[in-house]
């Protein structure tokens, strides 16, 4: 199988990139920011302090968490429950930071991310996937961007998605979630040595998605 692997730090465009490119190639597209989003929202429901590592390993049993792929779209199994939705909010996304770090969470899901990429050409994207979940994937990308940069593309999906949302609140959120999920002990984000590193600060979508389509033409 051909693994595409794309990491980066929140807001890089990652999953609008990674999604159009497995368009194009006729590969399956794996976000696995959202599994570490349904662990982290099971726990919130359960009452867990999502930085205790011990309430969230106590909370691993009852998260039955699952992919589908519905028409080449992920959606996010929570259960029956389909919280591809609900795993969205600013507070998802502080759960999943602080869930991701504990050991035990990133041991949980490392099977499911690994025997989706053995059964299907695939791109996926994450924090560690050309590190750690996917370290002979034939194409590995590190995608980034200025934090302002990240913040104002973040902001203006959540305003389009119709949630309320305060610019320098993302931005501190943001720069928060980056600075733990690059400190973390286990799995920190970081750029694979293999990884073509690409800045898209100053890159409109386009040119994004052809200096990626022409990373890939040429690795392959
Ligand atoms: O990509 P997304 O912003 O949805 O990821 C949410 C959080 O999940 C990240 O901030 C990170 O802490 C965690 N994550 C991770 N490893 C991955 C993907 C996501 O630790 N491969």
């Amino acid at each position: 199988m051909i693994n595409i692997a794309i990491d980066g730090p929140a807001g890089a465009g990652k999953s609008t990139i990674a999604r159009q490119l497995a368009a194009g190639l006729g590969y399956i597209y794996v976000d696995t920011g959202a599994l570490y989003r349904a662990v982290g929202v099971n726990a919130m429901r359960k009452g867990a302090d999502t930085k205790d590592v011990q309430q969230v390993t106590g909370t691993l049993g009852s998260a039955d968490v699952s992919l589908r792929f519905v028409d080449g779209e992920q959606r996010v199994f929570l259960g029956d429950e389909d919280v591809s939705l609900a795993i969205r909010t600013p507070e998802a996304s502080m759960a999943a930071s602080n869930v991701s770090a504990i050991p035990a969470v990133r041991e949980f899901l490392f099977d499911l991310q690994r025997d989706i990429a053995a059964k299907n050409n695939c791109i996926m994207d994450g924090r560690d996937i050309g590190t750690v979940v996917l370290p002979n994937a034939q194409v590995k990308i590190f995608l980034t961007a200025s934090a302002e940069v990240r913040a104002k593309r973040r902001y203006d999906e959540l305003l389009a998605k119709g949630m309320q949302a305060d610019y320098k609140q993302v931005l501190d959120e943001m720069v928060q979630r980056d600075y733990q999920d690059s400190h973390r002990a286990i799995a920190p984000l970081k750029q694979a040595d293999d990884a073509v590193l690409v800045d898209t600060s100053d890159m409109n979508l386009e040119q994004v998605l052809n200096t990626l389509n022409k990373i890939v033409k040429e690795k392959m």
